[in-house]
Formats: C-alpha cells, sequence, structure tokens
C-alpha cells in the first residue's frame, strides 16, 4: 500500500491553487522576478518522514522565516534573561518593517519584526564575534534546522542590500537608544545575508519540525537547541509571527507559524508537525495569500488547531472497580497534568474501607513527567495511609514509555 498522505497534499493544492489574489513583493528588486504561479507544501513528522506535493525542488529565499531560527540561536549563546533585555516579546500589531519600539526603553517590541530582527541577529554568537563568523554561524545553524548544508542566494544578498534604506534607519535608531551597540551597516548587511538564505520547503517543514520537536531535528537526529528555546521560539511565533494579522492567523489556523516575503512560511505544531509552504504572491500583511489558504485547510483536516485540543482528563480514567477491600484503577491514553488530577481525585475518594489498590498503567499511551510526579505522590500518600499499593508497571512511573 502506499501512503495516501502525498495525495492529499496535491487534493489540497489543487483545492488552493486557483487563487492569484495578492501581489509579489517588489521592494526588493530581484524577489520582483520570482514566477508568482509556484506552488508547494511539505510536511516533516516528528520521526522525520517528510512528504512533500507541488514545485518542492523550487529554492527561494528563507527572508523572514529566518528570524525564529535567529532567536533561537541567539536565545542558545545568551540565555533567555540577556535577550530579552534587548527584545520583547510583545505583539506589536504593526507591519514588519514599522518602528515598533517600547516608549521608554527603546527596546523593540518582538524579534519577529524587523527592528527587532535586527538586534536578534547581533546577539547571535559573541559579541566580539568578526562579521564573517557570525555570518557562518547562522548559516550553520540554519542549516543544522534543516538538516542539510544551506547556501545563500547571492543576487538577492545584493539587490536588498542596496535598497536596505528602511532597516538601516531602523538598525540605527536602536543603537540611539542604548539597546544595542553593534555596528548599523555591519547588523544590515548580516541580516540581510541571513534573509538570503535559501531553501525549499523540504528544508521548511524539516525546519519547523525540529522547533515542533523540542529543538531536535526528527529526520538527522540533531540537538539543535535546548527544548526551553524551542519553547520560547514557538511562543513568539504564535503572537506574533504573522505581523499584524496574527490574532486573524492564530483563531482561523491555531498553529505557531512565520512568513517570509519571497512566499514562504512555516507552521510548527508542538509534537506532531512542521508545515513549510511557498507561493510567491503576499496579502497586505506581507504572508503568502494561497500558502495562508493551504495552511487553514491543513489545520481544518487535520485537526491541528493548537487550541482544538480535546480534553483529555477525563478519558485517562478507564475503568475504576471495587472488590470488597481492594479497589482497581485502570488508566489509559497520554497521562498529563488534567489525566493525573483526576486519577488523584479517583484516588482521594476511595474511602477507608479500601486496602490495597491497584494501579493498572497497562494501557497508557505516553505519561508527561508532571503526570508522572503526580501520580508517584498518589501513591505515596496512598500508603501513609496504610494502603497496599501495587502498580502492574511501576516501570512508567520511573521512566515514561516516551520519554516525554
Ligand atoms: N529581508 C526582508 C526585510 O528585511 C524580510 C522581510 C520579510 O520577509 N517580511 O525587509
Amino acid at each position: 500500500m502506499q501512503t495516501p498522505v502525498p495525495d492529499y497534499l496535491l487534493e489540497v493544492l489543487e483545492s488552493c491553487g486557483s487563487s492569484a489574489d495578492g501581489a509579489v513583493a517588489d521592494y526588493i528588486p530581484e524577489l520582483a522576478a520570482a514566477d508568482p504561479d509556484r506552488l508547494a507544501v511539505a510536511l516533516a513528522t516528528m520521526d522525520g518522514q517528510v512528504h512533500a506535493a507541488g514545485d518542492a525542488t523550487v529554492r527561494f529565499t528563507i527572508q523572514s522565516i529566518s528570524k525564529p531560527f535567529a532567536y533561537a540561536l541567539a536565545l542558545r549563546d545568551h540565555g533567555l534573561p540577556a535577550v530579552l533585555a534587548s527584545v520583547g516579546v510583545e505583539p506589536s500589531g504593526d507591519a514588519f518593517n514599522e518602528i515598533s519600539l517600547e516608549e521608554a526603553t527603546g527596546r523593540p517590541r518582538n524579534p519577529m519584526i524587523n527592528v527587532g530582527a535586527l538586534v536578534t541577529h547581533s546577539l547571535v554568537g559573541d559579541a566580539s564575534l568578526e562579521p564573517d563568523a557570525r555570518d557562518r554561524l547562522l548559516l550553520d545553524g540554519l542549516s543544522s534546522f534543516a538538516g542539510r548544508p544551506l547556501d545563500v542566494d547571492e543576487r538577492v544578498f545584493d539587490s536588498e542590500l542596496g535598497t536596505a534604506d528602511r532597516n538601516l534607519a531602523l538598525a540605527y535608531l536602536v543603537r540611539s537608544y542604548g539597546v544595542t551597540a553593534a555596528d548599523p551597516e555591519e547588523v544590515v548587511r548580516g541580516y540581510t545575508r541571513q534573509c538570503a538564505i535559501r531553501v525549499d520547503v523540504r528544508d521548511l517543514a524539516v525546519m519547523a519540525a525540529t522547533l515542533a520537536h523540542g529543538g531536535v531535528n526528527p529526520v538527522t537526529g540533531a540537538a539543535v537547541v535546548p527544548a526551553w528555546v524551542a519553547r520560547q521560539v514557538l511562543s513568539v511565533m504564535a503572537t506574533c509571527g504573522m505581523y499584524d494579522a496574527a490574532g486573524d492567523w492564530f483563531s482561523h489556523v491555531g498553529i505557531p507559524a512565520k512568513s517570509g516575503v519571497a512566499g514562504g512560511l512555516i507552521g510548527a505544531l508542538p509534537g506532531q508537525v512542521g508545515i513549510g509552504t511557498f507561493s510567491p504572491r503576499l496579502d497586505e500583511f506581507g504572508n503568502s495569500v494561497r500558502g495562508v489558504r493551504v495552511c487553514e485547510r491543513l489545520s481544518d483536516d487535520m485537526g491541528l488547531h493548537l487550541m482544538g485540543t480535546p480534553a483529555t482528563g477525563a478519558h485517562v480514567l478507564r475503568r475504576s472497580v471495587r472488590d470488597g477491600h481492594a479497589h482497581t484503577l485502570e488508566l489509559q491514553g497520554a497521562v498529563r497534568f488534567s489525566g493525573a488530577e483526576a486519577v488523584l481525585r479517583a484516588m482521594s475518594d476511595l474511602g477507608p474501607e479500601v486496602h490495597e489498590v491497584t494501579v493498572d498503567l497497562s494501557r497508557i499511551t505516553s505519561i508527561d513527567d508532571v503526570g508522572r510526579r503526580m501520580l508517584l505522590e498518589g501513591v505515596r500518600r496512598l500508603g501513609l495511609d496504610g494502603v497496599r499499593v501495587a502498580l502492574d508497571r511501576p516501570d512508567y512511573l520511573e521512566r515514561s514509555p516516551d520519554q516525554s
């Protein structure tokens, strides 16, 4: 049998492909030459499978989709407090190239808009790094996220650098506030190079999947950034990734995302999937029109909306059976806070006549650290009350089946 996923992706592209709405970005002259009809999608799973459809071999510049990955590298290199001191995490509600600075401090509102991304760029690696060395660190870092060596589109780089007045103005402005001491010309050069890194949709899907997989590339197995970094980046993507359309996007699609002016778009759903799309025509917010539609379809069809996750708490306790002084609690599914809370409640309701409790864990599919600690505490407290507790799979409470 052949998996139907690639056929499904083709069907999604066909259903979203007919729109010619939007316009190719032309403020970077070289981008205006892009073929507006190109359309591609890729999905990367948490076990490293990549499915793609459409113009999946076409390469394009990553542009603003580099921002979350540069942010990840800056967090890795300097830690959260130091990065937060220079760049905030509040949605700006402004366009990507706006002067969105906090009034009192001049700190850029978030790392997804240009002014924040310029500061983030200068935070990758040590402040004393030679510009070439920072360029290499970024290229190597983004390549680790993609799982293959990426390169720079020199034509797009030259084209954007020749017309970068606005980014230069932003870089001078943040330096005037003392937010950064970095040389504005150097920062804009390096940031423009970062934006000119070339990718295809598969690269984007794997990069997104690496964030969704706690910072570990699911294809290569490389630990690219720590899990806390991936969580921080996904949080900022969820609130700020789609610029002034971020609220609309999150309520419709519900996937942390980032767009770029060359027409790329990524979505990263924690623990499930990384998505990459490509279609160069953009809406008024600078987001790919058909890329947004494809993501809307994927989210609807596959139930990917983060806020649509069904509550699992009630279902974790499969059965609760009394037999004289003995009681059995059967658990199932994925045990997290809400499920473990339901089990603790059942334990606390047992009553003094119960002397023996069996906790049957054989049907659970995963248990996270919080769930494990809560169940262990329940077992400990039952023991203090003089109840004998038998765990049929005690190993599940030592270490979860999926290590989550
Ligand atoms: N390099 C582009 C710029 O700075 C990136 C913008 C984007 O992709 N939204 O203008």
